[in-house]
């Protein structure tokens, strides 16, 4: 066996000390980040809630081959500024009113530096107990907003889509269903369920599970004495109803599910009740908002994304189970090595390693718990009032313009609304989406909702205040004012 060579460790030492800059050049790339952003922070209220054109994006990155050598950082922040920061939809910016807006809270970055830097292992008690006891922290707060017992089961996730496919596997082996019961099982949701929580039964599985469509009132919400007619015909035919998914805000018309009258059901029936309020939860802040959404304590899991309704940075959302025994028993693992790893204190602080698929994960609860904790409860709270009344006022508004009709008075902060001016409404709402589109200005997204075209307004970004949705509205008047006369012209 041959000695190691110790002059190519020390060639080799050179060149990777590089990985870990020197405080100096750290305070120095900070600040040149710190610029970068600080200037699109200073622009954002003048930037489009939408770049149309994803040209820059592939002429930048094809400026910046990923080669051997390193590349300054100025050089490669314009790179990103060309190639990303302007290219798409803009979520950050108060113009933006499509799907759920985003946000990106400052004060969720800041977390996520720190975070990163310090790199603990939040997976997993033993390794990083403050790091999960912080998350833990959040869960329980988040428990007691919406009127869950505070040793629920929680995991933060990367958002609605995982929470729900933790949700509906805790859910699935607390039932007890097995792969040969499959096919007799019964899953009751409504065609506003939004389509992840379909991915999430096909990935749990589910897939040849029945699915009912729960018939939904005028308002597009599921109607709960049709529910517990499915589900009592299921019965007598021999299947097995098992998981009802209700939407507390679901995404194309904003509706909130009647929670209360759906629990009821649940009850008497031993199903399953998993509310998806990854949308909707965070309004049970508000007096309004808690007043719709009551119902929601009587559920077995919940999700909600604080990457909407919190306004977190993207990577944010928590699913909720009532019981932590279950979501304990659907992700229990354990190996070897991680023997010493996985003893928690005992029913002190679960490791959120066993509350979901995930082992390394990062440490996202920082963003929330450093949020709350920065701007303080009541800026949330009002932000969030502040949101419904702007949607009831730009529905409003919109009802009032020459020619358009609105969908009924938001539950929460979406609603659809149509053009209706011309002869093929279908048509006329397209050309004034993608008139929307082009213009750039604002942006607004459409659905398509019982077989029409429907564009939709969701208030959602904790920048759009009453000036943004006045401004919006004038441009959609303004836009359609054009499409109409454009029409016309044909
Ligand atoms: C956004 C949303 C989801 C999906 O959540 P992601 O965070 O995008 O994965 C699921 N359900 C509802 C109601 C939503 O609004």
């Amino acid at each position: 066996m041959s000695a190691v060579d110790l002059d190519r460790v020390r060639e080799l030492e050179a060149r990777s000390r590089t990985l870990h800059p020197q405080l100096a050049l750290r305070r120095d790339l900070l600040a040149a980040v710190d610029d970068h952003v600080q200037e699109w922070l200073e622009r954002l209220p003048g930037l489009p809630g939408y770049g149309p054109d994803g040209q820059p994006a592939v002429d930048a990155l094809q400026d910046a081959p990923i080669t051997e050598q390193p590349r300054p950082l100025g050089e490669v922040l314009e790179i990103v500024g060309r190639g990303v920061d302007h290219v798409g939809v803009n979520e950050s910016s108060g113009s933006f009113f499509g799907y759920i807006p985003g946000s990106g809270l400052y004060f969720g970055a800041l977390a996520d530096y720190h975070a990163a830097v310090v790199n603990r292992y939040a997976g997993v008690y033993y390794a990083a107990p403050g790091a999960v006891r912080l998350g833990r922290a959040c869960i329980e707060w988040l428990a007691g907003v919406l009127g869950y017992p505070t040793d629920c089961g929680g995991d933060i996730t990367s958002g609605g889509s995982i929470a729900n496919l933790s949700a509906l596997v805790t859910a699935r082996d607390a039932c007890d269903l097995r792969s040969d019961g499959f096919a007799e099982s019964v899953i009751y949701l409504s065609s506003q369920t939004h389509h992840a929580v379909d991915k999430a039964i096909r990935i749990a599985g589910l897939g040849d599970a029945q699915r009912r469509l729960v018939p939904l009132d005028d308002r597009h919400r599921m109607r709960a004495d049709a529910l517990a007619r499915l589900v009592d015909e299921d019965r007598r035919s021999g299947l097995r109803p098992f998981l009802v998914v209700a939407s507390a805000g679901a995404t194309d018309t904003g509706a909130v599910d009647p929670l209360d009258a759906i629990a009821d059901v649940c009850e008497q029936r031993s199903l399953w009740f998993h509310v998806d309020a990854a949308y909707g939860g965070a309004f049970a802040l508000t007096a309004d908002g808690a007043r719709r959404l009551r119902g929601i304590a009587r559920s077995d899991s919940v999700v909600v994304d604080p990457h909407k309704g919190f306004f977190l940075p993207f990577g944010t959302g928590v699913v909720l189970v009532k019981d932590r025994a279950h979501m304990a028993q659907a992700f229990a693992g354990t190996a070897s090595y991680l023997e010493d790893a996985m003893a928690s204190e005992p029913d002190v602080v679960t490791s959120p390693a066993e509350l979901s698929p995930e082992l390394t994960r990062p440490f996202r609860a920082l963003r929330w718990w450093l949020s709350l904790q920065l701007a303080g409860v009541d800026a949330f709270r009002a932000a969030l009032e502040e949101k419904l009344l702007l949607a009831r006022h730009a529905h409003d508004r919109i009802g009032a313009l020459d020619g358009f009709e609105v969908g009924p008075r938001p539950d929460l902060s979406v609603f659809t609304f149509r053009h209706v001016a011309n002869g093929d409404p279908d048509a006329t709402n397209r050309a004034l989406i993608d008139a929307i589109h082009a213009d750039g200005r604002i942006y607004v997204s459409a659905t398509v909702l019982d077989n029409r075209y429907t564009p939709r307004f969701a208030v959602l970004n904790c920048r759009t205040h009453l000036a943004e949705v006045d401004r919006a509205v004038d441009v959609i008047a303004e836009l359609a004012g054009r499409v109409t006369a454009s029409v016309q012209d044909r």
